[in-house]
């Protein structure tokens, strides 16, 4: 046994050993960044093997204890740590420091590139909205900042799920009078997410990714938005960049930024101002908040590259706290090199689509082209027996339903 005696308040408790420390204060659930943890008189690290019989003090180092942190701005007690940041907050600092984030997303997107700034006070925002964590916690930081923007949410025809997303964001725009665009994508362009997926051989994703990426480019240009946000968060961000490195998509991390910016006609920014900040963070302010939202995951999320990618991370995360944001930012940082390897030539011409008018490098835009496949077949199906969700289940990358549901950009490894 390893015998550790936990002070302020005093207690002793016997463990199983042997374990390292990063186990002992994982087993006892004492958050490392507020503790020292001394074996044999000396200080060590969560690294350290503790062998039978060892004693272990483990002391707490901020005010309050390791069970009861204080908010590192008014040492109120506090409700949520983060280790990565080595602080912990009451939930008025920790709204403040959602707040402080988005605004340092917004105005100082990546090191020494001004002219990426995500918007300003006049542009015309709209967030795309999935009923999920992430795209009303956005929604609600970005109304509460002064900004001016509308919420879009698309229909996927995914039964009870959509239903449900649609009614939360209907009540988040009520209870707040802004304005929420709704498209169906049955009743606009005559076919479903499962349905698309079962019309063609592409991932339930793949056809949702890409009808959403055109929907919300749609929908802002025809309603002069100068700026789509979507609730992309740095475990989301983190994900993608470590998928696409696992697979070197030169092309996808070439344009993994967090301000797309409009390279042509009919085309708005895109921008992701959580790119700073956890799934946790976003889920603790929503709670905060009182922001209701879809607990629940999309039923077509399946074989779910994404989750694996984060449950990585998250271990290194969990021996190394600020690994996760140390990996997505130092990209950043480096991500004109990726851009400049990766470009092969002159890039593409963007012309109309010769369908819909929407930009695209040939004839007729990918999205068109789907349709035109999907409505082409649909006929034929209606005649055939129905096909199980889970049998259009696609590899998804995301088990964070609302990053799986607000946007799939360009260079995501969603598909
Ligand atoms: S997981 Fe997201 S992208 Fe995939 S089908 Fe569901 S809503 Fe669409
Ligand atoms: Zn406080
Ligand atoms: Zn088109």
């Amino acid at each position: 046994m390893v015998r550790v005696r936990l002070r302020n308040p005093d207690r002793v408790e016997q463990v199983d050993g042997p374990m390292t420390v990063g186990e002992l204060l994982d087993h006892l659930d004492v958050n490392p960044t507020t503790v020292l943890v001394i074996a044999g008189g000396e200080l060590v690290t969560a690294d350290a093997e503790l062998d039978e019989g060892t004693e272990v003090e483990i002391r707490p180092v901020i005010s309050g204890g390791a069970g009861a942190p204080r908010c590192v701005v008014c040492r109120a007690p506090a409700v949520i740590e983060e280790p990565r940041h080595r602080a912990a907050w009451c939930p008025t600092h920790f709204v403040d420091h959602v707040h402080n984030q988005v605004r340092k997303a917004i105005d100082h997107p990546l090191a020494g590139r001004p002219r990426e700034r995500m918007c300003s006070y006049d542009d015309h925002l709209l967030v795309a909205v999935s009923g999920g964590k992430d795209s009303l916690a956005l929604w609600d930081v970005l109304l509460t900042l002064g900004y001016r923007v509308d919420g879009l949410y698309i229909g996927l025809g995914i039964g009870g799920y959509s239903r449900r997303s649609q009614q939360i964001c209907e009540e988040f725009a009520a209870a707040r009078g802004a304005r929420l665009h709704v498209v169906d994508l049955a009743e606009t362009y005559g076919y479903s997410t499962p349905s698309g997926a079962r019309a063609t051989t592409r991932s339930a994703c793949g056809v949702c990714g890409l009808s959403k990426r055109y929907v919300f480019n749609k929908v802002a240009v025809d309603h002069g938005y100068d700026v789509v946000a979507t609730g992309h968060n740095l475990d989301d961000e983190a994900a993608t960049l470590l998928g696409n490195l696992l697979r070197w998509h030169d092309d996808f991390l070439a344009r993994q930024r967090p301000v797309l910016p409009a390279t042509g006609a009919n085309q708005v920014r895109k921008v992701k101002p959580l790119y700073r900040l956890s799934e946790r963070e976003m889920a603790a302010y929503c709670v905060i908040r009182g922001i209701d939202y879809v607990v629940e995951e999309c039923p077509l999320v399946d074989g779910n590259t994404g989750h694996e990618h984060k449950e990585m991370l998250n271990a290194v995360e969990r021996s190394a706290p600020g690994a996760k944001a140390q990996f997505l930012f130092g990209f950043l940082d480096r991500a004109d090199a990726f851009a400049e390897e990766s470009r092969t030539g002159d890039d593409p011409v963007l012309g109309a689509c010769g369908q819909c008018g929407m930009p695209t490098v040939g004839e007729t835009c990918a999205f068109c082209r789907q349709r035109e496949r999907i409505l082409s077949t649909l006929p034929v199906l209606a005649t055939a027996p129905a096909v199980s969700s889970s049998a259009v289940s696609s590899s998804a990358v995301s088990s964070n339903a609302d990053a799986a549901c607000d946007d799939l950009p360009t260079g995501s490894s969603h598909r």
